[in-house]
């Protein structure tokens, strides 16, 4: 099935993370914040209302009035506070930046395959971002394939990703919020996950700064309702997808449909850009 993705404004565009997350860094510090790359949080408490947090790399604590955990969807904060749901290891992703194929052209890829899926994007002129996702006991079939399909070695080096599932951990708990995928996990096929970390830390950081600078007492559930506003209406698509390539029954019928029906293939994609 080919689709021609919405173009404008408010079409999506690939950017590689690495890039994208230096440009975020350089406006933080430029905007004031005092930058700690490579500092990992090993321990949280809390005293009077002050959250005191330690990292591997130093032995001083930091304390803060107000904590926001964007700390991805193994938040160690939710963790240590015992506040991470559990979840099974159903399926897990791989990630890899290869050499962008010849002709590959300037479009997203989704293929279903036996045991899971794989996306591909090309994240600049020269690279493309190659993911796989399956369960644990396809995963290994998945590589091979990718390493067939796009000629890579046996040495290349993947990423692993794992829970692609898992309960939410309430967004606000009085002076700690959380953000992104620390706070909620969504099915990748979608390719919205930047999207809801970024608007739920835009989010967050208006609620951070009505705690912080005007004392307010209800910043922190009204955090909690943009939160779930920002999902609330827009999880069906997600949960759609989730379902047609967990299920490769329903998968089928699923692309059959968009195949005999592109106008409801280009809701669905609009609907997920929007
Ligand atoms: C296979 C796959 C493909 C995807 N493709 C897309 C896509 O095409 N488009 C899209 O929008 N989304 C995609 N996503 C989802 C997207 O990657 C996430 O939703 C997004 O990265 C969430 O951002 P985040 O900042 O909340 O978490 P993360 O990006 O996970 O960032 C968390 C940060 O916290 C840091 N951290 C964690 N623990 C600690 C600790 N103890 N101490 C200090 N720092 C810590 C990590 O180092 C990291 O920098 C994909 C996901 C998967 C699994």
């Amino acid at each position: 099935v080919r689709l021609e993705l919405p173009r404008g404004e408010e079409a999506e565009i690939a950017v590689k993370r690495s890039a994208f997350d230096s440009i975020l860094l350089n406006r933080t510090a430029k905007l004031g914040a005092d930058v700690r790359e490579a500092s990992t949080l090993t321990s949280i408490g809390k005293s009077d209302g002050t959250w005191k947090i330690t990292t591997a790399e130093t032995t001083a604590a930091l304390r803060a009035r107000l904590l926001v955990a964007a700390d991805g969807r193994n938040s160690t904060v939710a963790r240590l506070l015992g506040l991470l749901p559990r979840f099974a290891k159903e399926r897990v992703a791989l990630q890899t930046h290869i050499p962008l194929p010849s002709g590959f052209g300037n479009r997203v890829v989704l293929q279903l395959l036996a045991g899971g899926y794989s996306g591909q994007a090309p994240v600049n002129d020269s690279e493309l971002n190659l993911c796989l996702v399956g369960k644990p006991k396809s995963i290994r079939a998945l590589q091979i394939w990718a390493r067939k399909r796009f000629e890579l070695s046996a040495g290349q080096q993947w990423r692993t990703i794992t829970p692609l599932r898992r309960g939410t951990v309430p967004a606000a708990h009085g002076n700690l919020l959380f953000a992104g995928d620390a706070a909620r996990v969504v099915e990748p096929f979608t390719g919205e996950g930047i999207f809801y970390a970024l608007r739920s830390g835009e989010l967050a950081a208006a609620a951070a700064t009505a705690i912080i600078r005007e004392n307010s007492l209800d910043a922190a559930s009204k955090y909690a309702a943009q939160h779930a506003a920002i999902y609330r209406g827009r999880l069906w698509i997600n949960a759609l997808a989730r379902t047609a390539v967990v299920s490769p029954k329903m998968g089928s019928i699923l692309f059959e449909l968009a195949r005999l029906q592109p106008t409801l293939l280009r809701f669905l994609t609009r609907k997920v850009v929007r």
